[in-house]
């Protein structure tokens, strides 16, 4: 997407070849207008193959999958790191080690908001070494629901989440894949 490509080289800032800072409009800050047009853009993908929710890990992944679900007309679910004290219900759980801060956490949502019957479209910021999504994925799979797929707004193309996911199947859908990084370097691939 042409847009957040433009968005990244203006305002994303590589610490590093594989961290990615975009604080100003994503994960800190959020540029409503380009998460709107971020969330179209998933949506627009997925379109006409049955979803029936949107799922998303919090909580970068709110804004645009919010977008996404309105644009398909269906609810949107997120995924918790914590588990609450108000989440009192019968819940699915699943570890997941976090990428940027090196931690397990069990992803953890309320067996209510989830059937058989659903076809979950799952949102997420950025797709580095999977885990989150593949954490989202056993959680879906435990309650024996379908995936339609994976929208992602960075993916960092060099880790290998992208091939763990297609691996199992699933329609991995990226607005923005980045080949290789640096300090002041950020190449795109398109394919
Ligand atoms: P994964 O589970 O695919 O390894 O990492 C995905 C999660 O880690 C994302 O939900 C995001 O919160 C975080 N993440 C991974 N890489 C980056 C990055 O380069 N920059 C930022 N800001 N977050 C990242």
């Amino acid at each position: 997407m042409k847009l957040l490509e433009e968005k990244i080289l203006a305002e994303g800032h590589a610490l590093n070849e594989s961290i990615l800072k975009v604080d100003s409009f994503i994960n800190h800050q959020v540029d409503p207008q380009l998460m709107y047009e971020m969330g179209k853009d998933i949506a627009d993908h997925f379109r006409g193959q049955g979803v029936t929710k949107v799922f998303t890990i919090e909580s970068s992944g709110i804004a645009p999958a919010v977008y996404a679900a309105q644009e398909l007309g269906v609810p949107m679910v997120i995924l918790k790191k914590q588990v609450s004290k108000t989440l009192k219900t019968d819940v699915w759980q699943t570890q997941v080690t976090s990428f940027t801060k090196g931690v397990d956490y069990e992803l953890t949502m309320a067996k209510n908001y989830i059937s058989e019957n659903d076809h979950i479209l799952i949102v997420d910021d950025f797709l580095a070494n999977g885990e989150a999504a593949t954490g989202a994925v056993r959680l879906i799979r435990k309650a024996h629901a379908t995936i339609a797929g994976i929208g992602i707004l960075i993916e960092k193309s060099f880790q290998p989440g992208r091939q763990k996911l297609e691996e199992q199947g699933l329609d991995v859908y990226s607005l923005a894949r980045i080949g290789k990084m640096d300090v002041d370097l950020i190449e795109f691939i398109h394919e």
